[in-house]
């Protein structure tokens, strides 16, 4: 023990109910009573946040965004309330903090604000007297003097900025699993956690659909190393750090698999193959604010049409269709078709940059399940995939496997250990040459 300064942030199932409210007090006050100044964040109860949305969007799907964020915010306000009281009635000297009264300054950018200032001096002030701070996530205060939220699952990276502004030693998400995974433990049951994973990769993930931390989180950790950590509420077990690339000791080329249902695939059908289609139809789509991802675009066979595929996030699904609908006549193309039941499947590793073969592997155990590639896209450290949602769990557990991620459960252990085959000179193809590396002996044999 000794005086460390914490952010502890508690996610919705953490705060689901009073008596896990009760039970995210405890660990605070065993924090406190190590002597470390504790700062909390607070999500809204599991389910709220929806709720709210929904009503927005019964009153009126084209609501003041304005609104929609006095509106959104309030499940935090109730449960940094409780969270100050149940840590008072344990008798911990503690207060409330809405997002205006630090205040976490945002842009204007409603439903989606970026934090711009955390202006924490009284709080710091008050840890020298030992007061706890409990401060409601995913909310802020715009110059215009309005409540703005930060996106959904925003309570992580309003952690993450306070951990930054009063310069925490660490920043510790608790939530309902008990680190970062290989992949969504609620999905591959043979997923690994892993002890340490890279700030770039969680980036990746995180980016990609891996709903463990926002984004954005992750984002100003990096740029302001933030020590975070993953851990459990429900278990007091060690979590995952998310780390610099140099305190990873070893290395693996596949760090993780991620899936993201927030997609949704556009065809154009028969678009004119004259230079500057492409931009005459993504320009519209940006000038919307319609995000367009991945893309593909298929030889013409007589040269004069061709079809167009691209995804878009699936809350824009019907925007898109309206604004391509409205622009068919200038860009001429034949029919538009928007399909919903996708997923985006993604490997990601920061040792794919040196390592070929990758890509081939993720393609044959797909093909080996007959599951249908419908888009590729590829970065320097990750492939991603559209398939159909309905092989979901299937790609995932398949792609799980095929890179050799699969855990164990060892003997006379407590602790979850990968399974990974000796290796094999029996591989296909062109893909042989990676087993040289020495890095990849640890591979199974495909
Ligand atoms: P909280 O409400 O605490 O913020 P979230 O639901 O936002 O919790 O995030 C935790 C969930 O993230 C887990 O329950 C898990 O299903 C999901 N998840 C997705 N990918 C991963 C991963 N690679 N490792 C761990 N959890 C993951
Ligand atoms: N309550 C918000 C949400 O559900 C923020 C969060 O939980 O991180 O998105
Ligand atoms: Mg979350």
């Amino acid at each position: 023990a000794g005086r460390a300064r914490i952010v502890q942030k508690f996610g919705g199932t953490s705060v689901a109910a009073i008596d896990r409210i009760k039970a995210a007090a405890q660990l605070v006050e065993r924090a406190v009573a190590a002597g470390d100044e504790v700062a909390v964040v607070v999500s809204a109860m599991s389910g709220t946040t929806n709720q709210l949305v929904d009503w927005t969007r019964d009153v009126s799907p084209m609501h003041d965004a304005r609104e929609y964020d006095v509106v959104v915010s309030a499940g935090e306000q109730i449960t940094v309330g409780l969270m100050a009281m149940a840590l008072q009635s344990i008798g911990v000297d503690a207060r409330s903090w809405l997002g205006w009264q630090i205040p976490m300054e945002t842009d204007e950018m409603h439903g989606r604000a970026r934090i711009q200032d955390v202006k924490a001096d009284e709080i710091v002030k008050r840890f020298a007297h030992g007061q706890v701070a409990v401060m409601a996530g995913f909310q802020g205060i715009a110059a215009d003097n309005r409540i703005t939220t930060l996106g959904r699952g925003g309570s992580d990276t309003s952690a993450v900025a306070l951990a930054a502004a009063i310069k925490a030693d660490r920043c510790d998400i608790y939530t309902d699993v008990d680190g970062i995974y290989t992949s969504d433990p609620r999905i591959v049951t043979r997923a690994r956690k892993r002890d340490r994973i890279t700030y770039e990769e969680m980036l990746e993930m995180a980016s990609l659909g891996a709903k463990v931390l926002q984004t954005r989180s992750v984002e100003l950790a990096m740029n302001h190393r933030v020590r975070l950590q993953v851990r459990s509420s429900f278990k007091d077990v060690p979590g995952t750090l998310v780390v610099d690339e140099e305190e990873i000791v070893e290395q693996e080329i596949v760090s993780g698999i991620a899936h993201s249902g927030n997609e949704a695939k556009i065809t154009l059908v028969r678009v004119p193959d004259n230079p500057g289609i492409a931009a005459s139809i993504f320009g519209p789509l940006s000038e919307a604010s319609i995000n367009v991802d991945m893309i593909v675009q298929n030889v013409s066979e007589d040269g004069r049409a061709t079809d167009l595929t691209f995804t878009v996030p699936k809350d824009d699904l019907a925007r898109t269709m309206e604004v391509l609908e409205g622009a068919q006549e200038t860009l001429g193309f034949e029919r538009v078709i928007g399909d919903p039941d996708v997923v985006k499947i993604s490997v990601v590793g920061v040792g794919m940059r040196s390592h070929a073969g990758v890509a081939m592997r993720m393609f044959q155990a797909l093909a080996d399940k007959g599951i249908n590639i419908q888009v590729i896209s590829t970065s320097e450290i990750k492939i991603s995939v559209l398939v159909s949602d309905a092989y979901t769990e299937l790609a995932l557990r398949s792609l799980h496997t095929a890179y050799g991620l699969d855990a164990v459960y060892g003997r006379g252990r407590t602790e979850w250990t990968s399974s990974r085959p000796q290796r094999s000179s029996t591989v296909y193809g062109h893909a042989a040459g990676i087993f040289s590396a020495p890095s990849m002996q640890s591979w199974p044999a495909p």
